[in-house]
């Protein structure tokens, strides 16, 4: 009933203000409530009356409490409803006296949510002790749903007190974590784009709950469909969600509460998403890890159901303006790869770790990007302008003036940097004590070797072949790989490339490759242990390398190696296959170099016999560091609590240099520690010359060598490695050189 009066008031041709007087008139008269009263929070963090039946009409634009102060701005700040019959007697009562509410004793206020932010309260009060039931509070919580889609679409600019913001609209700033350097401004496009609801009442509750039992139930069948399915979604954590949506999509408080919902007079989808708001505003406020991803499930749920219901299923590829940031609870590498490249300017995520593999993509890419920042979905809406500050990890989302002139100048600046650094590209990467550094970089797709020619690298260090296969939707055929690989080196000319086997697996996952689910995948099934079992798949690659280096040098990397004699395993593998070139009557390699990745610990107590097998070998720090500290390197709130130059990695490190010396063979760092200052400092420190990375950083590393004094610093680590950092950590030394020495450090 009451539903149906509002809507015809919103459909009036009516200014906003006469809108919502009506509104409170019309709630007070169904409540039987002797005032109703609607507050707006606004970008000041005060709630300001926007519209009252009852109290006196002056207060009108005037009251205003704070958030937390009062029972409202105690509402507002809950996102709870409070429903009180001796409303003064509450100790958090704020009496405002313009508005001569002292009169009335029993109180009923709901917060107004909206993607789980609170952006108002709506409040009935009347002068008897009465109890307001919990229909009466479910009721109102649905008039402020259609209140809540008011203050999100109308223009109530022109209403608020001159100089303030609606809260909605608020600019406001995450903390999150580096993905990526650089600065990136644009407008957020919603990975996950949000359904827009715009039909909230029921026209016929009956027919309106059979439209939600259907879409409940073809919901049920997809997820049950792609859980029987089990090849097309290997990963475990894919399952896991999954199941957890079954529990929910099965849950009868869940689903009660929807139909409650219709029944109270909303459609289906006005329904999902007045229930979605509750968990989104839980959400917000829930500090348990576990009980977040939970309730994080569920609002992907109730995204779901509202697709169902509207029939909106999002295109897999989307038109993007120029300068797209994309905005996501978390995403695959394989789904970054999807978009148009020539209009991302960013990515920001609520999940990941700096080393999970859509932060490597997104850094190949060139594309700014920011992990960790939590909430910010349901924060912003498609559209809203939005900057990402790489370096310090920051996001500003919708920016005030002064933010957006200062990144703007910022951008102007650090492109005189990348100007600044682009004239280093010619110097030798030389010490000032005559040490030579040989800087290359990592890749990974044909995209980003271009760039070798602005940095002035020497080569390519770590070519991640696995990315070409996770933009692929199915298998890339051996003329594929043999292309990509030779457009590859054609790119590259005279600069070697070391193209590291497939290393899928673990994070790294093939949709089109059937795989059962595992407990631990970065301990599984994954990389050269793959390869070895699944010899079809590493021959083609090997095979495919062959062919495209055509006679030229080839360089392999064996990734994940545990044993050694894994690599000899493999080794007899390239063999055979240049045995079988050469049958065939085509030129094998001039020379062929094969290296091995040590990141696995156990290598590291081999190393006396894994060098001598090897051309060359190569630290992944990403997964040694992981694995040294049993610290999952795309779980932030572990890895980021060890440091990876701390004495006991550092040591393990130097174990390799030191083993590689002994046998005379060069060794690369490819993992990330390669691209940062101080880290690339302790890796000078210990002897290490060759530094494979990210190419935003060979600029910032270069410049630091240039202008380096090694030998003291390799003095002083030397001296904190044996004896122990004398109360000092590796990191703390080091910054006391780069300060002594006045290193720039990017
Ligand atoms: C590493 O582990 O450090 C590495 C370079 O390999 P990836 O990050 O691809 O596992
Ligand atoms: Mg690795």
């Amino acid at each position: 009933m009451l539903l149906r009066q509002l809507r015809e008031v919103m459909a009036e041709p009516l200014a906003s203000q006469a809108r919502l007087d009506k509104i409170v008139d019309l709630i007070a008269e169904n409540m039987r409530a002797d005032v109703c009263s609607f507050y707006v929070l606004r970008d000041d963090g005060a709630l300001e009356l926007f519209a009252t039946h009852g109290l006196k009409a002056e207060s009108v634009h005037l009251t205003t409490l704070r958030l937390g102060e009062g029972l409202v701005g105690l509402i507002a700040a809950e996102a709870e409803p409070l429903s009180l019959d001796d409303a003064p007697s509450h100790p958090a009562f704020a009496y405002r006296p313009e508005t001569g509410e002292e009169k009335y004793n029993s109180f009923l206020g709901v917060p107004v949510l909206r993607a789980g932010q609170t952006l108002g309260v709506l409040v009935v009060q009347n002068a008897d002790h009465r109890h307001y039931g919990e229909d009466e509070a479910e009721a109102m919580l649905t008039t402020a749903t259609i209140l809540a889609e008011m203050v999100a679409t109308s223009d109530f600019v022109n209403l608020i007190r001159p100089g303030s913001e609606i809260d909605l609209r608020r600019s406001r700033m995450f903390n999150g974590v580096s993905f990526t350097d650089g600065i990136a401004l644009g407008k957020v496009v919603l990975h996950d784009p949000r359904v827009v609801v715009t039909n909230f009442i029921a026209e016929d509750t009956d027919a309106e709950k059979l439209r939600l039992d259907a879409a409940l139930e073809t919901m049920r069948v997809s997820i049950d469909a792609m859980l029987d399915h089990g090849d097309m979604q290997p990963s475990s954590d894919h399952r896991e969600i999954l199941e957890t949506y079954r529990m929910f999509a099965n849950d009868r408080g869940w689903v009660n509460r929807l139909t409650e919902a219709i029944g109270n007079g909303l459609s289906a989808e006005a329904a999902v998403e007045r229930v979605q708001n509750d968990t989104r505003a839980r959400m917000l406020r829930q500090t348990d890890p576990y009980i977040r991803d939970r309730l994080h499930d569920l609002d992907d749920l109730a995204n779901r159901l509202l697709r169902v219901l509207t029939n909106s299923n999002q295109p897999a590829q989307r038109d993007l303006p120029d300068n797209a940031i994309l905005v996501a609870r978390n995403m695959g590498p394989a789904e970054l790869l999807e978009y148009d490249r020539t209009k991302l300017r960013g990515v920001v995520l609520e999940e990941g770790g700096a080393t999970a593999h859509v932060a490597i993509v997104a850094r190949s890419l060139g594309v700014v990007a920011v992990g960790q920042a939590q909430s910010i979905v349901s924060m912003c809406e498609s559209g809203d302008d939005i900057i990402i500050d790489g370096s310090a990890g920051q996001v500003h989302l919708r920016p005030t003036r002064e933010v957006e002139q200062t990144y703007i100048d910022k951008v102007r600046i650090s492109a005189r940097r990348r100007a600044h650094y682009a004239a280093l590209k010619n110097r030798p990467s030389v010490t000032r004590d005559g040490v030579e550094i040989t800087l290359l970089h990592n890749s990974g797709l044909v995209a980003d070797l271009p760039m070798l020619d602005d940095t002035g690298a020497t080569g390519v260090g770590l070519f991640r072949t696995e990315l070409q296969f996770m933009i692929a939707s199915r298998l890339p055929r051996l003329k594929e790989q043999a292309e990509l690989y030779a457009e590859a080196l054609a790119i590259a000319g005279d600069r070697p490339i070391v193209f590291r086997l497939l290393d899928i697996g673990g994070d790294k996952v093939l949709p089109y490759l059937r795989s059962t689910a595992e407990e631990n995948p970065a301990m599984g099934y994954r990389s050269i242990r793959l390869g070895l079992d699944r010899p079809g798949l590493l021959r083609t690659q090997i095979r495919a390398l062959l062919q495209a280096a055509n006679g030229r040098p080839l360089r392999i990397l064996v990734p994940m190696v545990t044993e050694t004699f894994e690599f000899r395993q493999t080794k007899q593998v390239i063999v055979k296959e240049i045995e079988r070139l050469k049958r065939a009557g085509h030129k094998a390699p001039e020379k062929l170099e094969i290296g091995a990745m040590i990141e696995v610990p156990s290598l590291l107590f081999e190393l006396d016999q894994i060098m001598p097998e090897a051309d060359f070998v190569s630290i992944g720090s990403n997964d040694l560091v992981q694995f040294l500290t049993a610290a999952d390197r795309a779980n932030p709130r572990v890895s980021k609590a060890y440091d990876p130059i701390a004495l006991p990695r550092l040591r393990a490190i130097r174990l390799v240099v030191d083993a590689a010396a002994r046998h005379g063979k060069p060794v690369t760092m490819c993992g990330e520690l390669a691209g940062k200052p101080i880290e690339a400092l302790a890796l000078m420190a210990i002897g290490m010359t060759r530094l494979s990375m990210g190419p935003a950083s060979i600029g910032p590393i270069k410049e630091m060598i240039l202008n380096l004094e090694l030998k003291p610093v390799q003095a002083a680590v030397a001296e904190a490695l044996g004896a122990g950092a004398n109360g000092h950590t590796i990191r703390t030394l080091l910054t006391e050189w780069v300060e002594r020495q006045n290193l720039p450090i990017g």
